[in-house]
């Protein structure tokens, strides 16, 4: 079924308490530049990084036994650790940086660069134990538990080793859809105990930095730093943040069957700065939920003292969230996220929202500027899983724009390039935002370059990482 609906005027109520609320603090717009700042200092880095090992070597120590294999373990393994650097920093929850280029595609770089940084890693610790093998004429086995034994810090560093290779293998697709997300994330946490342990034995045996202490200090300072912005970003900011805010659940009401909003209040709300489209990691503190810590997106601007997530039971936190308590104490940690009015090229959008991936186009459509033009297509199964379909409508009304329901199954309502195209014919001048699940993101997204929409007036929240 598809409708184009004439939407009635209805004042939406997102905290649902009817007290008067204060104005919220607007999310700041991500500061130009930084992640080509960020990209480039990275870049440098790495050319350092390599240049630093390359300028050690010399043409005598490659010919010498066991030297090929020598040099190339040296780079790999620089190489390698600077890559692990380069992973961390990614997903350090740097603010300028997840405002501007969003978590999700800060994640999936992260992803990307892994693999390579683990190889780089085995391929030093292979390398070098067969490089000093030919060296003293002993067999790798032996040249192994001689390392371990006798050099400084080569333990840790094993142990550091193995647990890179447990979490990266536990990241493998087929490996991660077998594990419980949770699980994935605890081992995932001892990436950082992996460097940490490998970090001593860098600075001890590592050639690069015999008789040069400056090269050796600007490789303390960087991993300095980057532990430092992990600590910083990671743990002191949202512990701050959740205790400064005191957030606490003020009800918990069933929107449609298996979607409920979670209405909370905190103090001093409006020092928050929050975009419409963003999202945090809501930790709920009670017996079982205490531990971990899901990303929901506000499905309304926060009107202080309260705010809004909307939740889909899918799994065991989001399906024990509906049982949860006024009272109940919430951590948060964020805001997070590039699926804001600021990644906006033009002054007409469309936003598309699939099944419970309306919640953050709500927020969005609430903090969009007055003069932009909007269409949204809400797109669902049935008619009873639009979920704020209502707010929805009100705040589209509002602003005299467009709203179109998609609603039946996938295999009666298709959102392609022919349907986009009918609904919104001037597609193509549109910036186009989209969010629900990563397939449904994947096929707006092809049917809307297809239809003329460059890449980069795409902007997606995928409700998974
Ligand atoms: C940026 C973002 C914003 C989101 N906003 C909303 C929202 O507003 N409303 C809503 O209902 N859902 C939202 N989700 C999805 C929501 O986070 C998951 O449905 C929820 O975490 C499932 O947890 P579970 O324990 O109930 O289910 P599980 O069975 O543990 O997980 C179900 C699926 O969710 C993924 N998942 C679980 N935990 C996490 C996590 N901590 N981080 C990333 N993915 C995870 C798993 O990989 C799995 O695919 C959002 C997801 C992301 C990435």
């Amino acid at each position: 079924m598809i409708t184009t609906t004439p939407s009635p005027r209805l004042a939406p109520s997102p905290s649902g308490t009817g007290e008067r609320a204060r104005a919220h603090r607007p999310g700041p717009a991500p500061r130009a530049g930084v992640a080509d700042a960020l990209a480039a200092l990275a870049g440098i880095g790495f050319g350092a990084t390599l240049g630093s090992v390359v300028a050690t070597e010399s043409w005598g120590e490659l010919a010498s036994r066991g030297g090929l294999l020598l040099a190339i373990g040296r780079l790999a393994g620089f190489t390698g650790a600077y890559l692990m650097l380069v992973m961390v920093v990614l997903v350090a929850r740097l603010p300028w940086l997840e405002g501007a280029v969003g978590q999700d595609r800060l994640v999936r770089l992260h992803r990307r660069i892994a693999p390579c940084a683990l190889w780089l890693i085995a391929v030093h610790v292979v390398t070098i134990t067969l490089g000093y093998a030919q060296l003293t004429r002993t067999g790798p086995l032996h040249e192994l538990w001689t390392f371990v034994t006798t050099y400084p810090d080569m333990l840790a560093a094993m142990v550091g080793f193995g647990l890179l290779v447990m979490a990266g293998v536990t990241s493998v697709r087929m490996a991660r859809r077998r594990m419980r997300y949770e699980s994935w994330w605890i081992v995932h946490l001892y990436t950082y105990l992996g460097l940490a342990l490998a970090f001593a034995h860098q600075i001890v045996t590592g050639i690069s930095f015999l008789g040069h202490p400056l090269a050796k200090a600007i490789w303390v300072v960087a991993w300095a730093s980057t532990a430092g912005v992990v600590l910083v970003f990671r743990f002191f900011q949202p512990i701050w943040r959740s205790v400064y805010h005191a957030v606490r659940i003020v009800s918990v009401r069933e929107e449609v069957p298996g979607v409920c909003s979670v209405i909370c209040s905190g103090r001093h709300l409006d020092r928050l700065a929050v975009s419409g489209g963003q999202f945090f990691q809501w930790r709920f503190l009670v017996p079982g939920l205490w531990w971990q810590a899901h990303p929901y997106s506000l499905s309304a601007l926060p009107k202080p003292p309260y705010m809004r997530v909307t939740v889909k039971g899918i799994g065991d936190q989001s399906r024990a969230v509906a049982r949860l308590r006024p009272g109940t104490r919430v951590a948060i940690e964020g805001p997070y996220g590039a699926f804001t009015r600021h990644a906006r090229a033009t002054d007409k959008v469309l936003l598309v929202g699939a099944g419970v991936g309306i919640t953050p186009v709500r927020a969005l459509l609430e903090d969009l500027p007055r003069g932009v033009d909007v269409s949204v297509v809400v797109r669902a199964s049935t008619p009873e899983e639009v979920v704020h379909g209502d707010e929805v409508a009100a705040l589209v009304a509002e602003r005299g724009g467009r709203l179109h329901h998609l609603v039946g199954p996938r295999r009666d309502v298709h959102l392609d390039a022919r349907s986009l195209r009918r609904i919104v014919p001037d597609l193509a001048s549109r910036d186009v935002y989209v969010c629900g699940p990563g397939s449904f993101g994947d096929a707006v997204e092809r049917a809307v370059t297809r239809l003329g929409v460059p890449e980069a007036r795409v902007h997606r929240e995928d409700f998974s990482f």
